[in-house]
């Protein structure tokens, strides 16, 4: 059997949210919504459905999705962008980062990861052959090390992959990081796989910049996002991809090879979502910043460390304060078990020695009175 796999671990956020459910623990571990995404998407995911055109769809994506990402790019970051020949949808965001990760990887290609990492990114540019080269951001700043990053980019870089807004910290990395990342990629003749599935949720302010928009990004960007997170319907796994359409070829021939297409009637359904107007997305990210107050500030009054989060649906809080003795994962465990509030230690991001062992991630995509039970659990359990 396939040694990487058989040495890879089942994923943090099944891991804890099995154990949510033995425990009857209020899940704010793996990062989905408890409520549902607009009736309008849902409608028209139903009735696409009825339509009686359910068999396999284009291998890019149908036209009306297609249409409505270029369409999306164009208002929200004035990107412009083909819809013939450079959107790719794909199953999920995370079909889209291992398809980006296949266009352009070759064995022995180097690879730039930036820690705290999304579970899914490290495994696969090791099955692809490729030799990941790890930097490290650290709480509470997350601040970007330029001279590791600097130093982590050579003459056999092929691609770095970069979240933003990211999971867990909840950074959105700022117009200077992004100019200081894209030179570093043009200088190595390198390219980006920009994972970007919270483009639509930061808050007091923040606003996304997509790497493919800064001066001579737009060739070497694949800019990822998810209908899962933009929706609030994590189950539906319908992502986008956006590259040049030097890219999105063999993009597609890697989407090809994994699932080559994506259910029409969601896609019909995220055409429509995508197309709804500006109040739509404001309200999403007012409501998410509201339930970020909320989740924080009763952590803070807890006695947790809560750090800052610009975007995402996480904040990360220091346990210590509270006194525990033991490290994230024996933390998150005893939470749930004890408290029954479920968490996901934030060293599950990190994939070397030495990461940071005194955080948990907690997600705020949920109900106030959810937010205020779970509070309530963790203010009776202290
Ligand atoms: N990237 C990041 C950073 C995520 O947090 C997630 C989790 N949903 C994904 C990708 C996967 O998105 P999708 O559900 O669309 O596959
Ligand atoms: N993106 C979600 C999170 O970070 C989890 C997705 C998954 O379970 N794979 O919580």
């Amino acid at each position: 059997q396939n040694a990487l796999l058989s040495s890879t671990g089942t994923t943090v956020f099944t891991v804890m949210s099995a154990l949510a459910v033995q425990h009857g623990a209020i899940n704010l571990g793996q990062g989905f919504p408890d409520y549902e995404g607009p009736e309008p998407v849902l409608r028209a995911a139903a009735e696409a459905l009825l339509d009686h055109r359910n068999q396999y769809p284009p291998l890019t994506g149908v036209p009306e999705l297609r249409g409505a990402v270029a369409e999306a790019n164009r208002r929200f970051y004035g990107l412009e962008i083909d819809p013939v020949s450079e959107v790719v949808v794909t199953s999920g965001a995370t079909e889209a980062i291992t398809a980006c990760l296949m266009a352009v990887l070759d064995p022995g290609d180097e690879c730039v990861l930036i820690e705290p990492l999304y579970d899914t990114y490290l495994p696969v540019v090791r099955m692809l052959g490729a030799v990941p080269k790890l930097v490290r951001l650290t709480p509470p700043k997350w601040e970007l090390p330029r001279a590791e990053l600097a130093a982590a980019f050579g003459p056999r870089t092929k691609a770095i992959l970069l979240n933003s807004p990211m999971n867990p910290a909840g950074k959105v990395f700022t117009a200077a990081e992004l100019a200081f990342v894209a030179d570093l990629v043009q200088r190595h003749g390198a390219y980006a796989v920009c994972d970007e599935v919270y483009e639509h949720l930061t808050f007091d302010g923040w606003s996304h910049i997509p790497l493919m928009t800064l001066p001579g990004m737009r060739e070497r960007c694949m800019r990822i996002g998810s209908a899962g997170k933009t929706f609030s319907l994590t189950g539906w796994k319908v992502g986008y991809i956006t590259a040049d359409k030097s890219l999105a070829p063999n993009v597609a021939k890697a989407h090809q090879l994994l699932t080559f297409t994506t259910p029409p009637n969601l896609q019909r359904a995220v055409a429509v979502g995508l197309g709804m107007d500006d109040a739509y997305f404001a309200g999403l990210s007012t409501a998410l910043q509201a339930k970020r107050d909320r989740l924080a500030a009763g952590l803070s009054a807890l006695g947790f460390g809560v750090l800052p989060t610009q975007g995402s649906y996480f904040v990360t809080a220091d346990f210590r304060p509270l006194g525990f003795a033991g490290d994230d994962v024996a933390f998150c465990r005893h939470i749930t078990e004890a408290a029954k509030v479920t968490a996901i230690p934030v060293s599950a991001f990190y994939a070397g020695e030495g990461a940071p062992t005194h955080y948990a991630r907690f997600a705020f995509c949920k109900d106030d009175a959810v937010l205020d039970e779970a509070l309530g659990r963790l203010a009776a359990w202290k």
